[in-house]
């Protein structure tokens, strides 16, 4: 498969869509951008498993990362793609190689950016992080990521989004003590005492946190219980998973430390968690960032409620935000599918800004 990265952006979007890569079968796709990427010369080319880094080296003072993923969730009978009213449909159209195409048109065809750019087009993102193409190259070449501001193609709708919330995922465990069913007066009901658990969290309402000027909404919530081994006993444990997205003002152990008060007196063990990221919207270059998205596409910027891999930019000290076409409540959608005009105006915003 060969690329055309400088014809039409969204006739490469549909060639992307074309060349299925869900996680863990990336290779023939990441090795065809290596292969279009190579023969442009101003571009360094580097490559991690089926992570390809492309950087322009022209002295400026200033270097941008510009970063998608490549790989999609599973086909669901979605591709080759289509185009129908205006849009692309298919898997990966919205998540991500509307994205992709963007970054890969304006790598190709941008020769003198007046920043430096890293593209990165990286694999594994739609699977469990440790296999995160992205997290792979911050721990073996983390130089490769340097920069002073990112931003990742992932879908939404041609607005900016910045920083990203927090998420930790805990267990919340009661203990009882087993009896037989017909006389439970003689042991203690541990999924009895799992309701003032669920009680604590259906009263909770969730606080709305502004950082750095945008206003993030957390959220609380049960995402599993568990509980009885067989059905004429008292159980004597259960096991309540809970989910907390916290503000990315908030560090992991403040975040923990809230869902203990919330649930005063009870076992709470962490699972795992990741920080979020604050939005970094106050630097010149992200104000004059936003200002070429809201010329060319009327973007505004609001917050990302969801985690994305703009916290491991965050984790670098690279202010991130996430600028793409497409509406992320189509992601993984088996009607996946992206307005052609959003990928055409996210090029252009992002191509002049690069050029200003
Ligand atoms: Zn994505």
């Amino acid at each position: 498969m060969a690329l055309e990265l400088s014809g039409d952006v969204v006739a490469l979007a549909a060639a992307l869509c074309d060349s299925p890569s869900p996680s863990g079968e990336e290779t023939a796709l990441a090795d065809a951008i290596e292969t279009a990427l190579s023969a442009l010369p101003h571009l360094t080319v580097l490559r991690d498993g089926d992570a390809v880094v492309a950087r322009t080296d022209l002295g400026r003072a200033r270097r941008a990362v510009i970063a998608g993923h490549i790989d999609t969730v599973p086909i669901a009978s979605n591709v080759p793609s289509w185009q129908a009213d205006g849009m692309l449909w298919g898997r990966g159209s919205v998540d991500m190689k509307g994205g992709v195409a963007m970054a890969l048109h304006l790598a190709a065809t941008l020769s003198a950016p007046r920043w430096d750019v890293t593209w990165v087009f990286y694999d594994h993102e739609e699977v469990a992080a440790e296999l995160n193409g992205l997290g792979r190259i911050a721990r073996n070449h983390p130089e490769w990521l340097a920069g002073d501001f990112a931003i990742l193609g992932e879908p939404t709708g041609a607005q900016v989004e910045g920083g990203c919330n927090g998420t930790l995922r805990v267990e919340v465990r009661t203990k009882g003590v087993t009896a037989h069913s017909a006389r439970p007066w003689m042991g203690v009901n541990a999924i009895h005492k799992a309701t003032e658990i669920l009680a604590a969290l259906d009263a909770h309402e969730a606080a709305d946190i502004e950082v750095d000027g945008l206003v993030y909404r957390e959220a609380l919530s049960a995402v599993k219980i568990e509980g009885g081994r067989v059905l004429n006993s008292v159980p004597d444990s259960c096991t309540v998973t809970v989910n907390y997205r916290f503000a990315p003002s908030k560090s992991v152990e403040a975040a923990l430390a809230y869902v203990h008060e919330v649930l005063p007196g009870h076992e709470i063990v962490l699972m795992d968690a990741a920080a979020g990221a604050r939005p970094g919207l106050d630097s010149p270059a992200v104000q004059e960032f936003l200002s070429a998205v809201h010329a060319h596409t009327g973007g505004e910027v609001g917050p990302k409620y969801g985690w994305t891999d703009v916290a491991r930019f965050s984790e670098l000290g690279i202010p991130a935000v996430n600028f793409g076409p497409g509406d992320a409540l189509l992601a993984h959608a088996d009607d996946e599918r992206c307005p052609t005009d959003q990928i055409r105006a996210c090029t252009a915003a992002l191509g002049a800004w690069l050029t200003l």
